[in-house]
């Protein structure tokens, strides 16, 4: 019998929507909700949060996640490249929306016609997204990005002035914002924000009439009140995660990788499991097949090391992270069957693996961790525990 597809009988409980997937994403809008409100009970009264939501919003799926923020009560949306703005704009998403980096003067038309707010580098830029707008007899919002010390994109302090007056003085073009990005921002001693932040002052002195300014990513948010200004640019910080050396305001990581064993195999003592054989079993072992892999964004990097959750219990891996699979040891757990469910990121029981404790295993950090989670895995987005949208 084939099915009828999920979705249409959605809200659904979460056990019913994943009996039939071998790995999953799962995303609780309810917690997303409780980081905003956390984020805002720091921030104080009137300023905005531009939730980032680049990079599939960390690999949680933008348009869902975009979708529940603005109900969240987020004031705006930011993404790095102009593609990711279409896309939502194309989904349906209406909310003030910023390109925070590098645009090209082929995507003005784009900027116009969706009303997408781009950041502007150089005059050619400029021309080209005023001219794009007159066109369509309206004005498209820009910002500027002041290099402050990173020295990644934006304009330096001494062009900023010259480039903001330039843009104001075109007539499709609104300057709607000016902002900067912190170096620093979550190392131990990040007192180099303190230099960036003078540069952006006094640029942001001299273009007064630009009302709009914003410097702080989680880290600076959560840390420094005098980088708040008018709104904060937070990523990281909406999905559960603080960065490093950041205080944490209350935050619930909302991400669940999940996925069901799909075979239970018995190795005899000496046996090697995997591409390479790496690992031996030291003794008569049952091992179980999770069907996730570096297709997926389980990197290759975490064979052999790391644990997953099975049956309420760490289970550690064993061998290397193939594309599509990987082995975990069951030995000590009786009844692990076909069917029964994998934790990788999230809760199981008492036990916790976050992307924190993953990221140290990969030697990178919790957002790449994230970011890295592939397309292939459907997300379910849920709240108490239904299943209310999929991906
Ligand atoms: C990615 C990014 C952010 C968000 O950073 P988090 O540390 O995830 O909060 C903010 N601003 C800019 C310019 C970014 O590129």
């Amino acid at each position: 019998m084939v099915r009828a597809p999920v979705t249409s009988s959605l809200p659904a409980p979460t056990d019913t929507v994943t009996r039939d997937l071998n790995a999953w994403i799962e995303v609780a809008l309810d917690r997303l909700a409780g980081n905003v409100a956390a984020i805002r009970g720091v921030l104080g009264e009137g300023r905005e949060i531009i939730a980032i939501v680049k990079g599939n919003a960390y690999g949680h799926g933008a348009v869902e996640v975009a979708r529940a923020l603005i109900e969240a009560g987020v004031e705006r949306l930011a993404v790095a490249y102009m593609p990711e703005a279409v896309a939502l704009r194309q989904a349906g998403i209406t909310a003030p929306l910023l390109v925070l980096e590098h645009a090209f003067p082929g995507d003005a038309a784009a900027a116009a016609e969706l009303d997408i707010a781009a950041t502007i580098h150089s005059r050619d830029l400029a021309d080209a997204f005023s001219a794009a707008a007159v066109e369509r007899g309206t004005r498209v919002g820009v910002q500027i990005k002041v290099d402050t010390g990173l020295r990644r994109f934006g304009v330096l302090p001494g062009e900023a002035v010259s480039l903001a007056e330039y843009c104001r003085s075109l007539p499709g073009l609104r300057v709607e914002g000016l902002f900067t990005h912190m170096a620093n921002a979550d190392d131990e001693d990040d007192s180099f924000s303190e230099i960036q932040h003078e540069r952006f002052r006094a640029v942001a002195e001299a273009l007064s009439w630009i009302p709009y300014r914003h410097a702080a990513n989680s880290a600076s948010a959560l840390r420094r009140e005098e980088l708040r200004y008018n709104g904060v640019r937070v990523g990281l910080a909406l999905h559960g995660l603080p960065p490093p050396n950041t205080p944490d305001p209350g935050l619930q990581p909302t991400l669940s990788l999940k996925a069901r064993v799909a075979r239970v195999v018995n190795v005899a003592e000496g046996e090697g499991v995997a591409y390479g054989l790496t690992w031996r079993a030291p003794r008569d072992s049952r091992l179980a097949l999770v069907p996730v892999g570096y297709a997926d964004g389980w990197r290759r990097a975490l064979g052999n090391t790391g644990d997953v959750l099975i049956g309420g219990q760490r289970c550690p891996m064993r061998g290397r992270v193939m594309m599509d699979q990987f082995l975990a040891d069951v030995s000590e757990i009786e009844g692990v069957r076909e069917g029964d469910e994998v934790v990788l990121l999230g809760e199981q029981g008492e036990l916790r693996i976050t992307a924190d404790e993953v990221a140290a295993l990969e030697s990178t950090i919790s957002w790449e961790v994230l970011a890295a989670l592939t397309g292939r895995l459907p997300r379910l987005y849920t709240r108490g525990g239904q299943v209310v949208a999929r991906a």
